[in-house]
């Protein structure tokens, strides 16, 4: 069942995925109507994206240097205020402990109450998509970083030597889940998510929007919503800063 009433914006939110344009899709309505709301947004992107292209004439190099650029423009459509790259080889990545320790420092360092990732359990939406294998590690990564490690002062130990305090993320959201429980009514801001996608015209056409507008409407059906982006939502530490 839905949470009634929704739950309001968190005073920080950090978004960790695998590619540039991954957050536009999976999170963009809800990020841009917390950051309206005065949530500080920090986007995790923990690969470079640099396969996504058939041009014979396109380097890896300067697809980098393109996506990082079209990520911050979307970035800034939506009030996204940090960036993390953290210039991983798309298309190979690996859970990792380096990958762990990596993610845990950006965490340490932005602090977020709630971090949004994806659902790395869910590896097949439907009967036209499998899931990138770089989203179920950057889910699972994600997951991980957030507990225990980054809240565990011993693991890790050469953080605390760098000056990264262990903290406690309040809340974990998934995007993705077969089963969400939390539902955030995008109404407002679908026409931001929709021009976010737009800043990624090295990946995406302008169909994205048609695309993007059903989805949303498709999510939001069965719970009256008018456009939605629907999550699980774990609640690991209640906090009494914020109501989220
Ligand atoms: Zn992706």
């Amino acid at each position: 069942m839905p949470s009634n009433p929704e739950p309001t914006a968190p005073p920080s939110a950090m978004v960790v995925v695998a590619h540039p344009d991954d957050a536009e899709f999976m999170v963009a309505g809800t990020v841009a109507k917390w950051a309206k709301q005065g949530c500080e947004v920090t986007y995790v992107v923990i690969t470079k994206g640099d396969k996504g292209s058939d041009d014979p004439e396109m380097t890896s190099e300067r697809l980098t240097t393109i996506r990082e650029a079209e990520q911050r423009a979307a970035g800034a459509v939506l009030g996204v205020r940090n960036y993390e790259f953290m210039g991983y080889p798309d298309g190979y990545l690996q859970h990792t402990l380096e990958l762990r320790r990596d993610v845990t420092r950006l965490i340490r360092r932005h602090r977020p109450h709630v971090l949004l990732t994806f659902d790395p359990t869910n590896r097949f939406f439907s009967d036209n998509y499998v899931n990138h294998p770089d989203h179920r590690v950057a889910g699972d990564v994600a997951l991980d970083a957030t507990f225990p490690t980054a809240r565990d002062r011993l693991t890790f130990p050469e953080l605390l030597v760098d000056g990264y305090q262990p903290w406690k993320v309040r809340q974990i959201w998934l995007s993705g889940a077969e089963a969400p429980n939390v539902w955030i009514d995008i109404s407002e801001t679908i026409e931001l998510k929709k021009k976010a996608l737009l800043k990624h015209p090295s990946q995406l056409d302008p169909e994205v929007v048609q695309f993007a507008d059903g989805w949303a409407k498709e999510t939001g059906a069965a719970q009256g919503i008018p456009y939605a982006e629907a999550f699980r939502r774990f609640i690991l530490e209640e906090d009494p800063i914020s109501s989220v």
